[in-house]
């Protein structure tokens, strides 16, 4: 894991010290599956169609919202998959700050849940009042996380457009990091920045390939009726 982090801090994907420290400490094998590499630099599959992303996606994420993942600060994790990010998340806002993970797969809230119970993070998910909550929701509807704001937003799926209930749970001042562009398409990692007086500026940062963020189940979509 040491050689991971000194790969990503050669690379320049990382500078801040806390972030270096958060990659050090949080170990990726807790959250890869048993049998694949934890410290290649590649994303790697967790279940359904899903994946880990890779160690630099997350480091690169991680350094771009250091800023607002102080301790004390709220952060949302849309598409927490196994739990990785969350817990980096978690470990950087402790012991005041909150971490919300949210997942629309039932098998996955399962899996970052247990993942982070076996891991050195769970303190910061079974004590009294947690640091990180991992929820069912869903990134569009702003389900299980929607009448909250935060400092921090992560977004771990491909989105066509940034979902406006995502940009309304933003504070002023807050960032947030999404991929943005078509699925399996041309993805642009995407910097939104919302400053004191509510306005938004956006940087593209540079292309990416993410799994969609897909949209939610309705009675009348093509997904319920089996297509
Ligand atoms: N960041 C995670 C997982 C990335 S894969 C990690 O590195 O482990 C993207 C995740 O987004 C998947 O777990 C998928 O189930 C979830 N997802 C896809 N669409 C979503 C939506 N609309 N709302 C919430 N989660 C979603």
């Amino acid at each position: 894991m040491e050689s991971l982090v000194n790969h990503l801090l050669h690379q320049g994907v990382v500078k801040s010290e806390s972030i270096v420290h958060v990659l050090k400490q949080v170990d990726r094998s807790k959250y890869v599956p048993p049998g694949l590499p934890p410290y290649d630099d590649r994303p790697m599959p967790i279940g359904d169609g899903q994946t880990i992303s890779a160690p630099h996606m997350h480091a690169q994420a991680l350094e771009l919202l250091e800023r607002f993942l102080k301790p004390g600060c709220r952060a949302l994790d849309v598409g927490c998959g196994s739990g990785y990010l969350s817990a980096c998340m978690g470990r950087l806002v402790s012991p005041t700050g909150t971490v919300i993970g949210i997942e629309n797969r039932q098998s996955l809230v399962d899996l970052a849940s247990s993942n982070i119970q076996s891991s050195n993070e769970a303190d910061l998910i079974t004590d009294g009042q947690p640091v990180i909550q991992i929820r069912l929701g869903d990134g569009w509807t702003g389900e299980g996380f929607q009448y909250e704001q935060f400092d921090a937003i992560h977004v771990g799926a491909a989105a066509e457009t940034i979902p406006d209930t995502l940009l309304g749970s933003l504070k002023s001042p807050g960032r947030m990091v999404i991929p943005v562009g078509p699925q399996w398409g041309s993805q642009t990692f995407l910097v939104v920045d919302k400053a004191d007086d509510g306005s938004i500026t956006q940087t593209e940062l540079m292309s990416v390939m993410y799994v969609p963020l897909e949209r939610p189940v309705t009675a009348s979509s093509p997904r319920s009726r089996g297509l």
